[in-house]
């Protein structure tokens, strides 16, 4: 029987590395991530500042403009979406991330090579028992044509519609149910991208310095200048279900329900994660039984 829903809280097997330049700051930075006991959660530490610690929940979400950041006392983690994503689609509840800087490496612009680690090393289970945060009635945020909602569900999915007048995207629509092997072959390659047009302002604000065809669809007025095909006919929902996941694992908990999203993004992503955990009629915290797990 494939158990999705694991009945205890998980860790890594063992500590995974990476190296590599943030897609905002352009600069390089080395990341480790380790096994955490139950009850830690997934907590960043900056070696760089005497191994400052900050919490990945929702309460340090500082700025969502492109990419989210966490603060917490003047200390800033950057661009956590991507490897948010993957350890909360895996089911890890507890790590810690340790960073000698402060933007998350951007690698190639997906969560695959996160994804690929995670599995390979494997994870374990530990003593505490896992509690989710169960949907017991839906709750719908909506903003000019943006929306959200997140609807009662025995297991989480996630859908996403977006509409982009541009030939490769167009109107684009997925739903799926987050287990470890639909997240590893369905969500996890899809990669970022982002508009050739708006490079030269972005990076006058500061932003995508590191940015290059490596980690990112760029597109065009007509197309992308990568000279690699696309790795999805819809490779961009996918990215925002990716995304929306990211920002979704800052409830700090596993949640069952379907979550759906319509044009979205990180701000709203986040206003939605504070909103929900804030509307406590609205779900209810529960462990499960065997029955229930399998
Ligand atoms: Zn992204």
């Amino acid at each position: 029987m494939h158990n999705t829903v694991p009945m205890r809280e998980q860790t890594l097997k063992t500590p995974i590395e990476f190296s590599g330049v943030g897609l905002h700051t352009g600069q390089a930075a080395m990341m480790r991530i380790l096994p955490a006991p139950a009850g830690k959660g997934i907590v960043f530490r900056r070696l760089d500042l005497d191994n400052f610690e900050l919490q990945a929940d929702v309460g340090s979400v500082e700025r969502v403009a492109y990419a989210t950041t966490l603060m917490s006392r003047g200390v800033w983690i950057s661009t956590v979406e991507h490897l948010l994503s993957a350890l909360y689609a895996l089911g890890v509840d507890n790590a810690i991330i340790e960073l000698d800087n402060f933007e998350v490496p951007i690698l190639d612009g997906s969560a695959l090579p996160y994804t690929e680690a995670i599995r390979q090393t494997g994870i374990v289970q530990l003593q505490a028992p896992r509690s989710y945060i169960r949907i017991e009635k839906p709750l719908v945020l909506e903003e000019n044509n943006k929306s959200i909602a997140i609807y009662p569900a025995d297991s989480l999915s996630l859908e996403y519609e977006i509409g982009f007048p541009h030939p490769l995207i167009g109107h684009q629509k997925l739903e799926v149910k987050i287990t470890p092997e639909n997240y590893s072959t369905l969500i996890a390659p899809a990669r970022t991208f982002g508009f050739y047009h708006e490079v030269e302002a972005l990076q006058a604000a500061g932003l995508v310095r590191g940015g290059s065809l490596e980690n990112a669809i760029v597109l065009t007025e007509t197309g992308m200048l990568n000279e690699t095909s696309l790795r999805y006919p819809d490779e961009f929902v996918r990215h925002k279900i990716l995304d929306l996941l990211g920002d979704f694992a800052l409830m700090g908990q596993q949640v069952l329900g379907r979550l759906t999203a319509n044009r979205a993004g990180h701000a709203l992503h986040t206003r939605f994660v504070a909103t929900l955990l804030s509307s406590a009629t609205h779900w209810s915290s529960v462990t499960l039984t065997p029955a229930e797990a399998l």
